[in-house]
């Protein structure tokens, strides 16, 4: 393997599957139980946003129980040993953070985290919204929302990933079904800066053929063994 200086690393709900995280879009995804245009688009949420808080309780309380996977682990030891990653994750737990790394872009922001939408102020938070909290920062009642982008929202920092996909020489992408846009669009950006491109995942994702490299498993597995040949390529350069 080629040493590399610049990794940009997507993640996505393959990843945090192991942990116990569920996933959206398998067959016993979360999109196979609730309807998505009820509690993950402004709409649904203008219609019935006691309705979307219970959804989002719910989830806020199932990822403050789980914990990092060999997976995450082995991104954070990647960051620590060599200087130039950054992670862009499509998840909204915080485990990337749990396990260590610092590096870390939240494309589709934070279960553990709430906005105010009257005054725009972000909180971290682990209790349950409803539409009788007030903001602690404007004091607002009803305004609170999950810090999460919803269907027909502009994923956050997209300028920020722009200019890491145009300077890196490494993308991986860990975990993503590779059919929701702008992320699926990532790979043919960092191709077309240069990169080298590698998937990770347990089957070929719907964007397989646009990598120039792909190793399916769990997560567990392919995603350390993958850091070590890096680590080894990089630390022999
Ligand atoms: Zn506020």
């Amino acid at each position: 393997m080629a040493s590399y200086d610049r990794i940009v690393i997507l993640t996505g709900a393959g990843l945090s599957a192991e942990s116990g995280v569920s996933t959206f879009r398998d067959p016993n995804g979360i999109w196979a139980k609730y309807d998505w245009r009820d509690v993950a688009t402004p709409e649904g949420f203008a219609k019935n946003p006691q309705a979307v808080h219970e959804f989002y309780n719910m989830r806020r309380r199932s990822h403050a129980e789980v914990k990092p996977n060999a997976a995450h682990l082995a991104l954070a030891h990647l960051e620590a040993n060599h200087g130039g990653v950054t992670i862009i994750t499509q998840n909204v737990d915080a485990l990337h953070e749990a396990a260590g790394s610092t590096s870390l872009i939240h494309m589709h922001g934070q279960a553990l985290q709430a906005l105010c939408a009257k005054c725009q102020h972000r909180h971290p938070w682990r209790d349950d919204l409803s539409i009788e909290t007030a903001c602690p920062s404007c004091k607002v009642v009803g305004a609170m929302r999950p810090d999460v982008v919803w269907f027909g929202e502009i994923p956050y920092h997209m300028e920020r990933i722009s200019g890491v996909l145009r300077n890196c020489d490494l993308f991986i992408s860990i975990g993503t079904s590779g059919n929701v846009y702008p992320a699926a669009g990532f790979v043919a950006e960092a191709r077309a800066s240069g990169a080298h491109t590698v998937e990770l995942n347990l089957e070929p994702s719907e964007g397989a053929s646009l990598f120039q490299e792909a190793i399916y498993g769990p997560a567990t597995q392919v995603v350390p063994a993958y850091v070590e040949k890096i680590l080894s390529a990089h630390n022999n350069y």
